[in-house]
């Protein structure tokens, strides 16, 4: 058993060392052989020399350094397709997820399951924070065809054939979350707590989470769209039973001229309905428009790997 580990790291020139001589030390405990792939999305900082410099130190560390900042997706894709472990797991960079857990983890591979996913527990987090994920999750896994399950998130073991699967997944828009619960198999979850961020601050401000929370709802179904028909149904339903009603009081009660109120709420009512379902179907279209453009998910500036610089092929 050979097992890899992946990690994106963006600015994480304070953290970096010390993440590699803790993880180096767990990793050489389980007595497993290991390799770690750090992946350098375009940090700012001097994330991509350290990475270069551990690389030298130490041979089990192999680099990806990115041309810019692409997103941590686009990381955690290069990470996974450049690890060759029988078994891969997945951290950040910051030591919030604790790598004394990769014990735990290898064992329930060893035991048969080919996902073992580390659920944090939202102790310690800010009220409003938990309030909003409760809320979102509640929402999304009302929409989306794949459970979605708050606390899951990026911190796993992948099986070789849980890797290759994801890999075979090669949409341009990536939705972590969604694509490992799509992928499926043999998947055990288990609670862990999370820990503070030791150096540094959190990538995520609050639109940037609005962003993710719309992205996970659109990449899975076209069920907004639906949706959207529904809402123009209905709202045509009530303007006809509106029509009757207004045709009948004119037939008994003779024409009745004055109606701002109503013309104005119909007219804003209705356009703000249609500006919403417009926007559904352009979150769509443009998506689509990213799609077919084919362009690689993220371009490597330096890497100690030679497949990982050959100019990605297309598929
Ligand atoms: N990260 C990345 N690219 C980005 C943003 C973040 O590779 O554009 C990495 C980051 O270095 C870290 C992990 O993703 O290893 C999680 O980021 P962060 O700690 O900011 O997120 P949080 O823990 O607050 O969810
Ligand atoms: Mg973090």
């Amino acid at each position: 058993m050979r097992f890899s580990i992946v990690v994106p790291c963006f600015n994480e020139e304070r953290v970096i060392e010390r993440f590699h001589s803790r993880v180096s030390e767990i990793a050489q405990d389980t007595g497993h052989d290991y390799e770690m792939v750090l992946v350098d999305d375009g940090s700012s900082d001097a994330t991509a020399r350290l990475l270069e410099e551990l690389a030298e130190r130490d041979s089990r560390v192999r680099f990806v350094s990115f041309s810019r900042n692409f997103g941590k997706e686009a990381a955690m894709l290069a990470g996974l397709r450049n690890a060759t472990g029988d078994a891969v797991i997945i951290m950040d960079a910051d030591l919030q997820h604790p790598p004394e857990l990769m014990h735990r983890m290898l064992e329930l591979h060893a035991a048969g399951h080919d996902q073992v996913i580390a659920r944090r527990t939202r102790k310690g987090d800010r009220f409003s924070r938990t309030l909003m994920a409760r809320l979102y999750y509640w929402l999304i896994n009302r929409l989306v065809d794949v459970e979605l399950v708050d606390g899951v998130g990026d911190f796993r073991l992948l099986s070789r054939r849980a890797v290759d699967a994801l890999l075979e997944l090669n949409e341009y828009n990536r939705f972590s979350k969604g694509l490992f619960s799509w992928v499926g198999f043999d998947t055990v979850t288990f609670e862990y707590e999370n820990a503070l961020r030791e150096e540094g601050q959190s990538k995520w401000t609050f639109g940037k989470l609005l962003n993710y929370g719309l992205d996970g709802l659109l990449s899975f179904n076209n069920r907004p769209l639906r949706l959207s028909v529904y809402l123009g149904l209905v709202l045509m339903a009530l303007a006809a039973l509106y029509v009757v009603w207004v045709v009948g009081s004119a037939i008994f009660n003779g024409p009745d001229v004055p109606g701002y109120v109503t013309l104005l709420v119909a007219i804003t009512g209705l356009s703000g309905t249609q500006m919403i379902m417009l926007g559904v179907v352009g979150e769509y279209v443009g998506r689509i428009y990213y799609e077919v453009k084919r362009r690689p998910h993220y371009l490597v500036r330096r890497s100690n790997i030679d497949s990982a610089l050959e100019p990605l092929a297309v598929r």
